[in-house]
Formats: C-alpha cells, structure tokens, sequence
C-alpha cells in the first residue's frame, strides 16, 4: 500500500507535467479553427489565446506551491512544532487548539498564495477589462473571502476532527455523513447568510427581460415566487444565474451583467438552462454521488494515513497537512470521474434548453457572447477536458446546436 501511493505521487507529478506541455500546446484542429471562424473574428481568438498564455505561468507557480506546502509543513516537523508553539493559547480545550491550528495553518497558505492571488484576480483581469475593482476593493474583496473561507473550514474541519475522536475506528462511516449535513447547510443557507455579505440584492427590475423569464419557468413547472438582481458589476464582467429553493417554488438570481450584455431572449434562453438542471434534479443527484465517493475516498485515506504518520493518530491535529496531501493525490485520479458526470449534466442542461425554448440560434449568439465576454480559450485540449472540464468546450456545445434535431419538441426553428 506504502508502495501504491508512493507510485501514485509520483504519477501524479508526471501527469500535471504532461498535462503543463498538453495545455501549452493547446488543441487546435482545422476543424474547430473553422467553426470558431463562423463566430469569432480572429482578434477575438487570439486575445482569448493571449489571455490564457498569459494565465499559464502563474498558473504552473501556485500549483506547484500547492502540491509542495502540505508534506512541506508536515515532514519537516514544523506542524509539531506549530502545535506546541500554539498550545499556551487553547486554554486546555482540544476544540480551540485545533481551531487556531487550522486557522494558522490556512494563515499560512494564503500568505504564499497571495502574489499568484493578485496577479490572477486583480492584475491579469484588468490587463484583460473583466475587473471592475479599485486596489482598495480588491483587497477588502480578498479578505472577505479569505474569512468566511477560513471560518467555514475552521468548522467543518472541527467537525471532521471531533468525529475522529469520537467513532475511533468507525470514523469511516461517519466521516461522509457529517460531510453532507455540511453540504445540505451550506446550500441551503447560502442565498441568506454567504451570499449577501459579497453581494448587494435587489428586486429585479427589468420591464422586456421578465416576462420571457417567467414563460420559461412556467414552462418548466417553476413557480417563480421572486426575482433578484445581484450586483456581479462591481467585482468583474462574468455572467450568471441561479435558482435558490427546494421543490417547485424558486427564487431565481441574475447577475446584473448578464442582462448588461444580452437580450431578453438569451437572457430567457440561460434561464432555461438553469431550469433543465433543475427538471433533472442535478443537484440533488450531484449530492449523492459526493455522498458515495466520500466513503471510497475516506476509506483510501483510512488506509494511507497511518502509512506515513509515524506514531500519529489520524484524530491528532498535527496530521492535518498530511491528511491534506493524502486527499489531493486521491481527487487528483477521481477527477475524470467528477467531470464525466458534471459533462453529462451540461449536456442533458442545454439539451432542455434547447427543445424549450425552441431557438437554436438564440442558444448560439448566448453561448458566442459568453465565449466572448470571458475571452473562452477556443482550442482547449482534448485530453485535458476529459480529465478537468465541468463543461463541454464552447466549439462542441455550438457544434451540439447545430445538429440539434428539433422534431419532437414542443416548438421548430
Ligand atoms: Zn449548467
């Protein structure tokens, strides 16, 4: 076993460095090249090519520091000595000790992260005109971020480390399930607690672009109760927008910028969208299917833990980094799986969108604009997509319209 993870570390660093050379050299075949030229002007394509040239080393430089900082931190007996350093301030509570150790621990990995942190979410965005952030914004933005991010793994991580302590050997078992109560909270609190502290709401206002909103959800057996507008203006130019609510009864959030750059039909035509994920129930399947990968994963972290902790339990919180370590290699080789199932659901998502709304080339000019808005690298790799892509690449979802075969739908173009 000792053996099997060590062969699959080191597969690990020759994938991400053939992954680096594959993602250089891109995938651009005269095929795609001649259906991007249908919709894109050849400036388009190549600032998306600089855009993402530009992305690329700093890209390299944080996942390298990534991979490096946990068996780092660990191996080198700082994380002992970490925990000693910080055992004066816990008072005798195990809870508290654990809690500054996380947060010192996270403290630490946004420090060394935070140069590739400016230069992706500030620098480069406005090299490019997505941000819309002053330095000032940009640092409170951060901040925030880092805060509610920290709290959020500060609990959950407490929860996973007072299970250890409390199942013993049985934590296997109990692991998953403390992870999807999180889950469940979480989805279900977000619109109430996390999104307003990034996000100002307000009630959508926008004559021409409700009625089509509304035809779309009544189509799809929505009962909208509300509609939102939030303010994505004030971080960046990206698109988007999402239902919040369990059942039929929705409230639905669209980003300011969204109805800045389309018309109501396209509007109208993400929205349906949105609603194939929700007829196909994506997320609670999504849910389940973590659910069950989390008893593979944590019974493979049962099992490689104690390989390489020398005389730690798993339920000592100096372990943490590695434990962090072990759960990067192992989701490393999951990660085709995720993204095979997350492809799939974008495809039936779009499909729905499709045979609803009936308008092919509504779908088109919105998938186009989106392209164009996010300056979309066109020619991603193929193989790189299998292995990472939550979505089909933007050439195959216009190529998938176009041979979209509307007979049997509700309506023809
Ligand atoms: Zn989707």
């Amino acid at each position: 076993m000792k053996f099997f993870f060590i062969s699959l570390t080191v597969l690990y660093v020759v994938l991400r460095i053939i992954f680096t050379l594959l993602d250089r050299k891109g995938g651009k075949t005269p095929e795609k090249e001649s259906l991007a030229l249908k919709y894109f002007s050849k400036e388009d394509l190549e600032k998306a090519k600089e855009y993402h040239d530009r992305g690329f080393r700093a890209s390299v430089a944080r996942k390298i520091i990534s991979f490096v900082f946990p068996p780092v931190f660990f191996f080198s007996g700082f994380s002992v000595y970490l925990l000693n350093v910080l055992h004066p301030f816990s008072f005798g509570y195990l809870t508290i000790q654990g809690a500054i150790f996380i947060l010192s621990y996270f403290i630490l990995e946004f420090l060394l992260n935070l140069p590739f942190q400016y230069y992706f979410s500030f620098a480069l965005e406005h090299k490019f005109g997505f941000s819309n952030m002053t330095v000032k914004d940009w640092i409170i933005y951060t901040l925030k971020q880092f805060s509610v991010s920290a709290f959020l793994n500060i609990i959950l991580i407490s929860a996973a480390y007072l299970t250890f302590r409390k199942t013993g050997a049985n934590w296997v078992w109990f692991i998953p399930l403390v992870l999807l109560a999180f889950e469940l909270i979480f989805t279900f609190l977000y619109p109430y607690i996390f999104l307003p502290l990034f996000y100002k709401k307000s009630n959508f206002e926008q004559g021409e672009y409700t009625a089509p909103i509304f035809e779309v959800a009544e189509k799809s057996g929505i009962k909208l109760k509300k509609l939102f507008q939030i303010n994505e203006s004030k971080y960046s130019k990206h698109t988007n927008a999402f239902f919040t609510g369990f059942g039929p009864e929705k409230s639905i959030y669209i980003f300011d910028t969204l109805v800045k750059n389309n018309s109501p039909e396209e509007v109208a035509s993400v929205v349906a969208h949105e609603a194939g994920h929700w007829k196909h129930h994506h997320v609670l399947k999504g849910i389940a299917l973590g659910f069950f990968g989390s008893f593979i994963i944590a019974w493979l972290v049962a099992l490689t833990f104690p390989l390489f902790a020398g005389n730690l339990l798993v339920s000592n919180f100096e372990g943490l980094p590695l434990l962090s370590f072990i759960l990067t290699i192992y989701t490393f080789f999951t990660a085709p799986l995720d993204s095979f199932i997350s492809r799939k659901m974008e495809v039936t998502a779009d499909t729905y969108e499709l045979a609803s709304t009936g308008k092919r080339e509504v779908f088109i000019s919105s998938m186009v604009r989106l392209a164009k808005d996010n300056k979309s690298y066109l020619y991603t790799n193929d193989f790189l997509t299998f292995w990472f892509a939550s979505h089909p690449p933007m050439l195959k979802r216009i190529q998938m319209a176009l041979d979209f075969d509307f007979r049997g739908t509700t309506e023809k173009k």
